[in-house]
């Protein structure tokens, strides 16, 4: 008996060098590269925003629009603040996610999980894995601040014969998974998911780091903290702050990449379980859990990590509606006016969930922007309603 062909099996990904469906708007997802590009004009994140359709789908409902903490965090049954007691060396926080992972390979829930290590010459370039070992994904762990290829690996599942696969990724990389699970051939797959914002190519994080760190070659992982400062953790443990207000606005305006300015999809709605920080204390991770399978994936390490409840404080709205014409405008301060703002801002600002809506509010509105100047005639179908009463909220610059 001969194996039947898929469809997608007659197709043939592109060539790294050619042009994708989205155009600049690409993310660089990996699903092109694979012979699932067949599905690209229903999948692709940028050319078919699909949210509230593929919530329906795998949480059993799309979010409830009357309900403004949904419009932010989307679908969730809990959520929580958590660190774990024993966090992991070199994780980008505690390591909850890399914990997640290995629990689930260790248990035989699933047979193998797609994540992405760093390439041997360098550590900010993505290489997309199919861990099947605690090693390989321990290997996987702390951010790569670059797009990430991560469904360049689709193909070698079904190719493999796995059944049953975690995948972790962004927002973007899910929406596409999602939009083209059914085609996998698997029996259960698991979805972990993290936050994510202002991504850049790896030319973008070189220019980034080179305008706003003093030692750009040592730098071995960042975040954009909840006490408004970026964190640059260098490679003697030293750890450098800057604050946000201090940035080269002017310099880094066109450093992210098209795509993380077209995104409304911050808090990877599509995921089962997602884990950030941005709605945690400082040095807590923020846990947010969509349905049934990621309670159960949250389950497998409950005794490896200790919780608290989310709380919320201060309100976001003026410093929100002050930084849309002042990024618009590409202001930088003086880095002594910065530092002393960043002071005042951190013991007076939101802080929790409110530090959440905050960071939202201010991505949402100035994505809203660039889109509506730079690709008009995607601005209705590509925002979700979610993300249009949130930008809503504010008065935006023509
Ligand atoms: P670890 O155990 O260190 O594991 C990290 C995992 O992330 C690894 O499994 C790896 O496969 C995966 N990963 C790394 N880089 C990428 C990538 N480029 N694409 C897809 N997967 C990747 N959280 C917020 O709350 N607010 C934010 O604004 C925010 N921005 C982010 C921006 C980026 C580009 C990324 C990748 C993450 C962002 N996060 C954000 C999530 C947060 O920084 C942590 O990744 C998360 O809390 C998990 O930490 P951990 O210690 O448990 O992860
Ligand atoms: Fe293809 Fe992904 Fe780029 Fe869309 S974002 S064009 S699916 S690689």
């Amino acid at each position: 008996m001969t194996a039947s062909v898929r469809p997608h099996q007659k197709a043939k990904a592109l060539k790294p060098s050619s042009r994708r469906p989205a155009k600049e708007l690409c993310s660089e997802c990996g699903l092109c590269d694979t012979y699932y590009v067949h599905y690209v004009k229903e999948a692709c994140a940028f050319i078919n925003q699909q949210i509230a359709e593929l919530e329906v789908e795998i949480h059993g409902r799309s979010r409830d629009l009357e309900n403004q903490d949904e419009w932010y965090f989307g679908v969730n049954q809990d959520m929580m603040a958590a660190r774990k007691t024993e966090p992991i060396e070199g994780a980008q926080w505690t390591g909850i996610v890399s914990t997640i992972a290995i629990e689930m390979l260790n248990r035989g829930l699933v047979e193998g999980v797609v994540c992405v290590q760093n390439t041997d010459e360098d550590r900010f370039q993505p290489k997309p894995v199919i861990a099947r070992t605690p090693e390989e994904i321990l290997a996987a762990r702390v951010n790569k601040p670059t797009l990430s290829p991560n469904l360049s690996v689709l193909e070698q599942i079904e190719q493999s014969g796995m059944k049953r696969l975690l995948v972790i990724g962004v927002g973007c990389q899910i929406q596409a998974l999602r939009a083209v699970e059914k085609q996998l051939g698997l029996e259960k797959l698991y979805v972990l998911g993290t936050p994510c914002v202002d991504n850049v190519t790896r030319a973008g994080l070189q220019k980034f780091l080179e305008t706003t760190s003093r030692s750009p070659e040592t730098v071995v992982h960042y975040e954009f903290m909840q006490d408004f400062r970026v964190h640059f953790k260098h490679e003697d443990g030293s750890i450098e702050k800057v604050p946000f207000f201090g940035l080269k606005t002017n310099q880094l305006k066109d450093v992210f990449a098209p795509s993380c300015m077209s995104c409304f999809d911050y808090v990877n709605s599509l995921a089962d379980l997602v884990v950030g920080y941005m709605g945690a204390p400082f040095g807590w991770q923020w846990i947010v859990v969509r349905n049934d399978r990621g309670q159960e994936m949250l389950d497998l390490v409950h005794d490896q990590i200790e919780t608290q409840p989310v709380m919320s404080q201060g309100d976001r709205r003026n410093a929100v509606q002050q930084s849309i014409p002042a990024y618009d405008k590409g202001v930088t301060l003086p880095m002594w006016a910065a530092q002393l703002m960043g002071v005042v801002i951190e013991r007076i600002g939101p802080k929790g969930l409110e530090y959440a809506r905050f960071s939202i509010d201010s991505h949402f509105t100035r994505n809203y922007l660039y889109l509506k100047r730079q690709h008009p005639e995607k601005l209705e179908a590509h925002v979700p309603e979610y993300a249009k009463r949130i930008v809503g909220q504010y008065k935006l610059p023509e």
